[in-house]
């Protein structure tokens, strides 16, 4: 009889060599299937039931291509993919990614940290993942409404309400939901509100799904500290990224008395020892759509490093809300030397598994990203409840929502870590109840 070890290092390699060469699928899901031992200890059904095994295997993945044509005529060709990575607990949720980086083992690497963050959320809501290697930046409003209408031309054919609801991710915001929804309702001949979450308000979007990720990230940093007996009040802190979930981040530490000295695009680092100022970012970022280097022609005293690393700035609190693999094992040491105490991921899987190792070895407190990060989702999931009975709810009723759903997300992997002998680790508690959730369901529905 082989050891749980054993069986876990052996399903392990067999993914490495069913998906060859996808490097970030492989990391997620080494990432999960480490911390399962004890869960298979106290439950021999879900080893009996090969739940791990199907876990791992997506439901379904849709590649297609889109063709459009660029502001000069000529014509492009992009790759489109779907990966419905499971529907246990409700629909295929999860973003479309528009980045020339994108693959297959993105895709899939986002999907199955989906279905995680989704269990965990407590929503009714299955996981998955899209998007393109289309890069929007540089392209203008007509190419960027062209190649969306060409993506949805053939994506509508997969997706609806109770089927399969994309949202935004990496290149995708409200403009991209618009002429997405749009081209959607103009194919199906349907007015089909919960298609697509993170719409604009004025037509069917939930106030705070914008802020969502962003504020849910420091919504957990602070129960972090909580649990330490500490506060967020009065930290210096660093935001990598300037998209739209570290715009939000930033706004609500401020709010809450933080000094956000710092943050980033994928070009350099600006560092404002005097506190960010959030509205120039907004203004650089949501309205003009420029690099955030231009920031320092608005702020003298601030200071632009050109391919800096952001992870060098001293701060008592770390949020990575730029991409994954953006903060490693070095960087790790380095917060860890400059006296951080937390490390909050608002992006999906920033932290390598070597700068993990760091975080937890010193005895930071890590929010993983599916936990932290779990906010965005959780008010699509809000969005697709006031689609359903067509009703529109308040901002401060939203918020109050999503405040619950992260400190309960906090406290359940709070309590799992504990109760299965890791207290503090949040990874660990986070995989867990994620796990369970999904596998229940799944021995439930039988052998599907
Ligand atoms: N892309 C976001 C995430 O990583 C949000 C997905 C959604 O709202 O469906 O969770």
């Amino acid at each position: 009889m082989k050891s749980i070890n054993e069986r876990l290092h052996t399903i392990f390699n067999h993914i490495v060599q069913h998906n060859y060469g996808e490097h970030e699928f492989h990391q997620a899901v080494s990432e999960v299937i480490e911390t399962l031992g004890p869960v298979l200890h106290k439950h021999p059904e879900y080893a009996e039931q090969k739940i791990i095994e199907r876990i791992c295997e997506p439901e379904r993945q849709i590649i297609f291509r889109v063709p459009w044509q660029d502001d000069k005529g000529q014509v492009q060709i992009n790759r489109g993919f779907r990966v419905g990575f499971n529907s246990a607990l409700g629909p295929y949720k999860g973003g479309l990614r528009f980045h020339p980086s994108v693959r297959l083992g993105t895709i899939k690497f986002l999907g199955f940290e989906q279905t995680f963050k989704n269990a965990l959320s407590g929503m009714p809501i299955g996981g998955a993942k899209g998007g393109s290697d289309f890069d929007p930046k540089g392209k203008s409003n007509a190419e960027v409404m062209r190649f969306c209408q060409s993506f949805m031309t053939e994506l509508y054919r997969h997706i609806g309400e109770i089927t399969d609801v994309p949202a935004g991710d990496i290149g995708v915001g409200a403009r991209e939901i618009g002429y997405l929804f749009g081209q959607y309702k103009r194919i199906t001949n349907r007015y089909e509100s919960g298609v697509l979450t993170g719409k604009n308000p004025a037509w069917g979007g939930a106030l705070v799904r914008r802020e969502a990720t962003g504020y849910g990230a420091v919504y957990f940093a602070q129960e972090m500290l909580r649990a330490r007996q500490d506060e967020l009040e009065g930290k210096t802190c660093v935001v990598s990224g300037s998209g739209n979930v570290a715009i939000y981040a930033i706004e609500k530490l401020q709010m809450l008395g933080a000094n956000v000295v710092a943050c980033s695009d994928s070009n350099g680092v600006i560092v404002d020892q005097a506190g960010l100022n959030l509205e120039t970012i907004k203004h650089i970022k949501e309205i003009k759509r420029e690099r955030i280097s231009t920031y320092c022609e608005h702020h003298p005293q601030a200071t632009y490093l050109e391919n800096g690393n952001i992870w060098a700035i001293p701060c008592q609190l770390a949020f990575p809300c730029a991409t994954q693999n953006e903060l490693d094992e070095s960087s790790a040491i380095t917060l860890v030397k400059n006296g951080c105490i937390a490390v909050t991921e608002g992006a999906n899987m920033p932290v390598t598994p070597e700068g993990i190792k760091v975080l937890i070895e010193a005895g930071i407190a890590y929010g993983p990203g599916k936990a932290a990060n779990a906010g965005g989702v959780a008010t699509s999931a809000l969005e697709m409840q006031q689609n359903a009975s067509r009703d529109t709810w308040t901002f401060e009723h939203t918020e109050q929502r999503l405040k619950t759903i992260m400190k309960n997300i906090h406290d359940n992997c709070y309590e799992t870590a504990a109760e299965y002998g890791s207290p503090n680790n949040y990874v660990m508690g986070a995989n867990i109840v994620g796990f369970r959730r999904v596998a229940d369901a799944m021995i439930a529905f039988g052998i599907i």
